[in-house]
């Protein structure tokens, strides 16, 4: 059982072996703030010509994180405590610290330091060079970046050591025990749903209007939308800031006193939008983590799936419904009035679910968007366990996209080149999939919960959905791992039943198949 008062949540600071475990982990969780910082700094404002030395400060940093993650004192005092805090005196919060940061140890000390320096440096190049190669088509000059990110993500994989799959071990990097098969189990019927549902929609021949969703949108206007909507969902401001960057992201420096997040604009109005309700989302759940979780490793998400189960939720379940809309639609018709006026809230929210094939994954809707994360995880298995080269990934991408989903990208900026995840590694994307799944087995449980819950949201209220999440799930940060946490608030195991009867359900109304 979960401990359900907020003020239950704390470490047993009477005990002088948490209290070292705390102080050691404190500035071992500072120095991964600054290094979120200066990440942030490179990603939403540093000068072009500094990414040279900041690869070398970035990789100084990230020697000396390791370096205390590595600390033989360290180890000795989680070797200790692993049992100690078993006992009934002290908290669950002592044991998630424990848990996590053993883990994380028991990771850390599997690499020398010199290839996490390396990697690291080359991390940034990576970025660089990827941000250069997607602004002028141009896969070729990514490519020995990418390269050299394959040969460190195996080493790494081989170094974590795994029992099936090479891959295993880098999908439980954002996913603890997250494993090859496990992924294609729920991965399968959540495909089929998606591809029955797209033929259908594709059958039916219904056409939904979407054309005033693009246009000249200023993008001044743009932000100060973004800001709003932000704060009507609970983003609070006094512990975050919005920025713009090529690819939208969340971090945090410092959770819950600091998260930022990004997004980018264009003349497509649902892509700041939208990605301010995902980033929204993420936020949210890094925001909400109890204060006496700050500057440890328990502070944030739990999981990457979880976390995207909270930016998939509030973007889509919430922020792609009518319902969500009639209570927040007045600040896209004062933003833009010429474009808004005419246009009722029944057409503008059915326009956000229009489904179409596309090359964009962040753009894509909720029926096709599986299917990008299935291309994505086939790719990265193959490349990963080295049955497919880099140079063949143009080709190998597109005819993916052609069997998937019926088209082929334009450019290679439009296919491969359009996502920052390889400019780190491989194991990410299986999260979106994931957070999907256990976002709409939360979404259900929530609805499940509250009465009149369109009637609340359509008048404008939001916050006795972020009051519900945070009760549940945001507070705890990592103290409780994805499996407990979904019993917890499901009462089930994560199940992909309620994915494909949420998509099944929304969808057949909209399309009326
Ligand atoms: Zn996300």
């Amino acid at each position: 059982m979960l401990v359900t008062e907020q003020n239950s949540i704390h470490f047993t600071q009477s005990d002088e072996r948490i209290n070292e475990l705390l102080r050691s982990l404190q500035e071992v969780t500072d120095l991964e703030a600054l290094q979120a910082l200066a990440d942030w700094d490179q990603q939403t404002g540093m000068p072009d010509g500094a990414s040279g030395v900041r690869s070398n400060q970035a990789a100084t940093l990230q020697g000396l994180i390791h370096e205390r993650w590595t600390s033989p004192r360290l180890g000795e005092l989680l070797n200790k405590l692993e049992e100690v805090v078993q006992r009934a005196s002290f908290t669950d919060a002592d044991r998630g610290l424990v848990r996590q940061a053993h883990r994380i140890y028991n990771r850390s000390t599997k690499l020398p330091r010199k290839l996490v320096e390396e990697m690291e440096r080359a991390r940034v190049i990576s970025h660089d060079t990827w941000v250069h190669a997607r602004a002028n088509n141009d896969f070729a000059s990514y490519a020995s970046c990418l390269e050299q990110t394959v040969r460190f993500q195996r080493e790494v994989a081989d170094l974590y050591g795994y029992q099936e799959n090479r891959y295993d071990a880098l999908l439980d990097i954002y996913e603890p025990g997250l494993t090859t098969s496990t992924v294609e189990q729920f991965f399968a019927p959540i495909r089929d749903v998606s591809v029955s549902l797209l033929q259908q929609i594709q059958a039916s021949g219904k056409k939904i209007n979407t054309s005033f969703l693009q246009g000249s949108f200023s993008e001044v206007q743009q932000k100060l939308l973004a800001e709003k909507l932000l704060t009507r969902i609970g983003y609070d401001f006094s512990r975050g800031k919005i920025a713009r960057s090529p690819h939208p992201f969340t971090t945090s420096i410092g959770a819950p006193q600091d998260v930022r997040l990004t997004v980018r604009y264009s003349d497509i109005l649902p892509m700041s939008m939208m990605a301010a309700l995902h980033e929204g989302g993420h936020a949210l759940y890094e925001q909400g983590s109890a204060p006496t979780l700050l500057r440890t490793p328990v502070a944030g998400g739990t999981s990457m799936g979880m976390h995207e189960s909270q930016s998939r939720l509030w973007e889509n379940a919430i922020g792609r419904s009518e319902a969500f809309w009639r209570g927040q639609y007045g600040l896209v018709q004062e933003a833009f009035p010429q474009s808004f006026q005419q246009v009722s809230v029944t057409d503008f929210a059915r326009a956000l679910n229009h489904v179409e094939p596309s090359l964009i994954r962040v753009e894509a809707d909720e029926v096709t968007y599986n299917l990008h994360i299935i291309i994505r995880f086939e790719i990265e298995k193959a490349l990963v366990n080295g049955e497919i080269t880099v140079a063949s990934l143009p080709r190998l991408w597109n005819e993916k996209y052609h069997a998937y989903l019926g088209i082929e990208p334009d450019s290679d900026t439009n296919g491969v080149l359009q996502d920052v995840h390889w400019t780190f590694g491989f194991g990410y994307f299986a999260s979106y999939t994931l957070g999907n799944l256990y976002g709409a087995q939360i979404y259900h449980s929530l609805r499940k919960s509250i009465a009149h819950f369109d009637q609340r949201l359509a008048a404008g209220e939001t916050a006795f959905i972020l009051e519900w999440l945070r009760e549940r799930l945001y507070t705890f940060g990592a103290i409780y791992q994805p499996d407990e946490l979904m019993q917890h608030i499901t009462g089930e195991a994560a199940n992909p039943q309620h994915l494909i009867q949420y998509l099944t359900k929304k969808f057949s109304q909209l399309y009326e198949l």
